[in-house]
């Protein structure tokens, strides 16, 4: 079964072997206070910085989510109240997990086919703006330009961005926002169990103008144990060696980009082409790169998922309110030609 679900996706090729290495080299119960953890994980932020173009001013931590992202923001962060702006799932999760510590959260809602209007978006209120690059649940995306001008616009707020189903497939641009974050099991080709944060320095800033020390995982305490390259708690090892393995043998982000966005073009072709299925989202300048929904009638939806089971694909469920009447499938690096092609015919006769 090839998994096109965006999120635990398929996995990278390689992932196998170097399992099987992390545990020749002792990497399965090496200390995460010894020299060996230290090197490797200034390695693998190394190479984060240089295969995602993260800026050599930005902060780099780990987590093991992007759920555990969220609570650092909203606890470590927020001084006394976040916007999130969100048309989907995901945003609204983080805007309901960061009410529950910070209780003066503020929605923001915009449609799913709509941009959101930057120039619009300027907040009196408000110290930190959270909004979601990638929409995983819809497959919309905000581009950076959008993002760029919110920052500009409200230079004294943070800007946070989950980038949880981009990050690793599509070029960001750092410098637009203050916090970034993502969970690797998504664009990254890797298992759960660990996610990558960056802040800029302006967010450092805050981190220790507010001094909040009261969790396992404040940002302060996290940024005084990186000095050291290390984690507060036994962080997720293997995965952080998977990481770094994967990003070694990656491309630089631009042609990844490429790839993705190549793909992409084909897969809009495939649902010119299909009868009855469609893109869900209409708006090309929201689409997402990375997820895509694709839309038809609940029959029709039900039928394609079983069919494409019986013929080896699994596609990923409809979220939400639009479970029934869509698929999502992922356009992520590790999948590999051959198995998008296949799925591409298939779909192609639906
Ligand atoms: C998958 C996903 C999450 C959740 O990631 P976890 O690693 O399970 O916490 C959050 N935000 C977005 C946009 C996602 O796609």
């Amino acid at each position: 079964m090839i998994s096109f679900y965006p999120g635990p996706s398929r996995v990278d090729d390689a992932v196998p072997q170097y399992v099987k290495d992390a545990h020749r080299k002792g990497i399965l119960s090496m200390n995460h206070r010894s020299e060996e953890f230290m090197v490797m994980s200034e390695k693998t932020v190394e190479l984060l910085r240089q295969k995602l173009n993260i800026p050599k001013n930005y902060s780099i931590y780990f987590t093991s989510s992007a759920t555990e992202c969220w609570e650092i923001i909203a606890q470590s962060l927020v001084k006394s109240e976040s916007i999130h702006l969100f048309n989907g799932a995901f945003g609204e999760k983080w805007y309901d997990y960061t009410k529950r510590l910070s209780p003066n959260a503020q929605p923001h809602l915009f449609k799913h086919e709509d941009q959101l209007d930057a120039a619009k978006l300027i907040f009196k209120n408000g110290d930190v703006i959270c909004l979601t690059q990638n929409e995983t649940s819809n497959g919309t995306q905000v581009n950076g330009e959008t993002i760029a001008q919110i920052k500009k616009q409200n230079p004294n707020h943070l800007i946070a961005v989950d980038a949880t189903s981009s990050m690793a497939g599509i070029v960001l641009d750092f410098k637009a926002a203050d916090v970034w974050f993502a969970s690797v099991q998504k664009c990254f080709g890797l298992p759960a169990g660990l996610a990558v944060m960056v802040c800029s320095p302006k967010a450092v800033d805050r981190t220790k103008q507010m001094g909040e020390k009261k969790h396992y995982n404040s940002l302060l305490f996290m940024h005084e144990m990186m000095d050291k390259w290390q984690t507060p708690y036994t962080p997720n090892v293997l995965g952080i060696y998977l990481l770094m393995r994967i990003l070694k043998n990656r491309d630089a982000i631009d042609v990844v980009e490429q790839k993705i966005r190549k793909r992409y073009e084909e897969w809009l072709k495939v649902f010119k082409k299909s009868k009855s299925l469609k893109l869900f989202v209409k708006n090309p300048d929201v689409r997402s790169y990375t997820v895509l929904t694709v839309a038809g009638t609940n029959e029709e939806i039900v039928h394609v998922k079983a069919e494409s089971k019986k013929n080896g694909f699994l596609l990923g469920e409809g979220y939400g309110q639009f479970k029934q009447n869509t698929f999502r499938i992922a356009n992520f690096p590790a999948l590999k030609k051959k198995e998008v092609r296949s799925l591409m015919k298939f779909l192609t006769t639906k």
